[in-house]
């Protein structure tokens, strides 16, 4: 591969992910010439993954609890959150086309449940907007001179940007792009990064292989999780929940994956107690499982007298062998906290989505990172490659339109405060 001579862009926005798609777009409003470069043949990969579950753009609740869904980095996200919240995601897929409806948790989703619509009309109008994509353009560092490199179908190309936006996502379904290959670039260059870790990812549990056999796919609904915190706090959240064949998953675990991740580095493993009858009191299962049983088996007894069956009674059968005890009291306390051993967290590239990433102290206000003896200034980043992590509901989008839109407004801000004259009318 020959290495062309560079070409001259103005801003470079690395990453065709929804964070790198609004970095374009603030910047191209702004008046900036920008290039985007996308490792794969399309833009928005993941974003149309997304599109399969409805594509959950936001979420209603009001702030400031809103902001307090991204735990530690809240403070972090409300600055990016302050210049585009939820109301201004709803304005932004109006403006596109596609309007937006609550849903009755609460999450906001396009009218039609789709991701391509709202693709489409937004690549289309960044076209219009003067955005020049580049696809099959993957970056590949810089080089001695500090010109962005790419590996591209016509070579080893050059590029030189008076300013970046790297939007290169975090770890999770690399197969869509987001490898997480970065961090070795930005890692070697002394840039502060938490390491990537599996957000809203399932766990692994040592099911027998009969019970894995017999019930991976099986939904736990509805259910309770108790757990406690890292300051040894109880709390219990009512949800959904699927057996998989190596554990657990599922939007219940998924909102407590952050605590079960950080609980299982700190001891090893974790314990998450579910209650799988969260309908009736301790007290009235004792009682009704107390009841005469006659010749019935304790299954069936426990069928008829709790409405425990199927995969919840062969989670009974894991917890307390074969055969079940007779004794109400036990049976009766094990389905309110049924213990579940989590082992690990599932594979990074399995998660919904991924924690660390780019430190708060690497970045200035406006995401870009403090320039360093290897890393000249205007270089920004934004999206899911910043050390930022939320539960699903919206919050994971939200964040990452509103943290390209920041950097997105900044690069051009800084573009224009450096070469005034050098810009477009
Ligand atoms: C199954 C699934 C369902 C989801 N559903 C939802 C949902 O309903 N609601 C929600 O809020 N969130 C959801 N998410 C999460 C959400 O999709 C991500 O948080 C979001 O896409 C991250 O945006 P991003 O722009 O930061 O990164 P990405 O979308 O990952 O985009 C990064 C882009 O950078 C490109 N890239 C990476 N490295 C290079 C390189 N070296 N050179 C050039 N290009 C490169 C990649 O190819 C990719 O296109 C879901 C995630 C998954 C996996």
């Amino acid at each position: 591969m020959s290495t062309a001579s560079p070409t001259h862009a103005t801003l470079a926005v690395i990453g065709g992910g929804p964070a790198g798609l609004m970095a374009a777009e603030a910047a191209a409003a702004a008046g900036i010439l920008v290039d985007l470069y996308e490792q794969k043949a399309s833009v928005g990969r993941k974003f149309l993954l997304a599109g399969k579950g409805g594509l959950n753009l936001t979420h209603g609740e009001p702030r400031p609890d809103f902001d307090r869904r991204y735990g530690a980095s809240g403070e972090w996200v409300t600055g990016w959150l302050d210049g585009f919240d939820a109301g201004a995601v709803r304005e932004w897929a109006r403006g596109l086309g596609v309007e937006t409806f609550v849903g009755s948790s609460g999450r906001v989703f396009p009218g039609d449940l789709k991701a391509a619509p709202l693709l489409r009309a937004w690549v289309r109008r960044l076209r219009e907007s003067g955005v020049r994509f580049h696809v099959q353009h993957r970056w590949l560092g810089w080089d001695d001179d500090g010109a962005l490199r790419f590996d591209s179908p016509h070579g080893a190309i050059a590029v030189r940007a008076a300013a970046t936006v790297l939007a290169l996502g975090g770890g999770s379904w690399p197969q869509l792009g987001s490898d997480g290959a970065w961090q070795e670039l930005l890692g070697g260059r002394g840039v502060a990064l938490a390491p990537l870790a599996p957000s809203n990812c399932g766990f692994d549990v040592a099911w027998s292989p009969h019970f894995a056999t017999r019930h991976a796919g099986a939904p736990l609904k509805p259910v309770i999780a108790h757990w406690r915190d890292a300051a040894g706090a109880g709390h219990a959240l009512q949800g959904e929940c699927v057996v998989t064949a190596t554990g657990i998953e599922g939007s219940l675990v998924y909102a407590l994956s952050a605590e079960l991740r950080d609980a299982i580095a700190r001891h090893g493993t974790t314990t998450l107690h579910l209650d799988l009858a969260p309908g009736r009191s301790l007290e009235r299962l004792q009682h009704e499982l107390a009841s005469a049983r006659g010749t019935r088996s304790i299954s069936e007894h426990l069928r008829r007298k709790a409405g425990i069956d199927g995969v919840k009674s062969a989670l009974l059968h894991e917890a307390l062998g074969h055969p079940l005890p007779a004794d109400p009291e036990r049976l009766a306390r094990t389905l309110k906290r049924l213990p579940l051993r989590l082992l690990r967290a599932r594979p990074l590239a399995e998660a919904i989505s991924s924690a660390g990433g780019v430190r708060v102290e690497a970045l200035d206000a406006g995401l870009m990172l403090k320039p360093k003896a290897h890393l000249g200034p205007g270089i920004y980043c934004a999206g899911e490659m910043l050390d930022w992590e939320a539960p699903t509901g919206g919050y994971l989008l939200t964040a990452c339109l509103a943290s390209g839109r920041r950097a997105g407004s900044a690069a051009a801000a800084w573009l224009k405060a450096r070469a005034p004259a050098a810009q477009p009318a």
